[in-house]
């Protein structure tokens, strides 16, 4: 009988079943890790509700994807790689060849191929994530640190988006997990991050760990309140964690002259927002997106992980066994966790 794990797999929008698999045997180019960190994210509570046509193109799939782990196989032809190597890992491997690709833009690639697997006991990496977007770990830096890599790396490319320079103001409406890891990466790149929430327990938590001065959305016209803080300018750059269209005109109204507003969190499908048309033209407003991650970012995030550059370790507000995933997505979704830690 061949060797079996556990595993929690996504059916479809509701459906979440623990069960038992085999373990993965690696094919030719492929490794395959003990996870030993994996982390909980807001992209799973949303996939959770409604699906993911991006991230997840099939069903059944074990769910997850922010972990790190140690290999324990390695298939045929791969290099570089031995059993015992801990990694952080990739949600996402590029072709590498596609026109976006060759343009650096990775992240947008035109055949982005996406991984799932982090809430279980053993996950395949498939061949091009194995040769592409896996980065082995010093000795000591824990799986739960490193786990960050992900949602890391997306922060530094939002933060990239916006040339984000040493002095500047970086307002970040939202102070979910992605909320905090942009106002550490900002704060490490030399400006000064504020943290826009809404108050209650996470805004508090987020307060006492002191990444940010916070303001509460709830009580305080937050736009004028930035404002202020900012001799009347507004800040250099503000950005959108929260995915709601109303929060992206906020950061809009926020910015100062010149500034550049980051779209980074997703708003539900068919939503819209209008814009100043005159401030747009005549402030030299820049409105950009932000998405996902690429190879680069990954390893720059690991480095600031493994550097104690960028410590987040205190947004890990929970752990769990792989059979505590339904009750920690039930949490965060009621905004009582901010990242809970799974080990499988
Ligand atoms: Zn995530
Ligand atoms: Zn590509």
């Amino acid at each position: 009988m061949s060797p079996t794990m556990r595993a929690v797999v996504f059916h479809g929008p509701g459906d979440l079943r623990d069960e038992v698999l085999p373990v993965p045997r690696p094919a030719a180019g492929e490794v395959v890790l003990h996870v030993d960190a994996a982390l909980t994210c807001g992209t799973d509570v949303k996939t959770l509700r409604r699906g993911h046509p991006v991230m997840i193109p099939r069903v059944p799939t074990v769910f997850g994807h922010e972990l790190a782990g140690t290999v324990t196989a390695v298939g045929a032809g791969v290099r570089g790689l031995r059993e015992g190597d801990r990694l952080a890992v990739a949600n996402s491997a590029p072709c590498g060849t596609c026109r976006l690709c060759a343009a650096g833009r990775a992240n947008l690639c035109e055949d982005l191929l996406f991984v799932n697997g982090a809430y279980g006991e053993y996950i395949a990496l498939p061949r091009r994530l194995t040769a592409s977007n896996v980065v082995r770990l010093r000795a000591g830096t824990p799986a739960a640190r490193a786990a960050f890599a992900e949602p890391l790396a997306c922060a530094l490319g939002a933060l990239g988006r916006a040339r984000v320079e040493p002095g500047q103001t970086v307002a970040v409406f939202g102070h979910g997990p992605l909320g905090c890891l942009l106002a550490m990466a900002a704060a490490a790149a030399k400006a000064h991050p504020v943290l826009v929430g809404k108050a209650g327990w996470r805004l508090e938590h987020v307060r006492g760990l002191g990444i940010a001065p916070c303001l509460d959305a709830t009580t305080a016209d937050v736009v004028a309140a930035l404002r202020e803080a900012t001799g009347g300018r507004g800040a250099e750059v503000t950005i959108d964690a929260t995915g709601r269209p109303e929060v992206w005109t906020q950061a809009v109204d926020a910015v100062a002259r010149g500034g550049c507003v980051v779209f980074f969190g997703g708003c539900a499908p068919g939503t819209t927002v209008t814009v100043d048309t005159r401030r747009v033209h005549y402030e030299e407003l820049a409105l950009v997106g932000a998405f996902h991650h690429t190879p680069d970012l990954i390893r720059r995030s690991v480095d600031l992980l493994e550097s104690d550059a960028i410590a987040p370790d205190g947004l890990l507000t929970h752990r769990r066994g792989l059979a505590g995933v339904r009750e920690a997505l039930e949490m965060m979704a009621r905004g009582e966790a901010l990242k809970v830690l799974v080990e499988p």
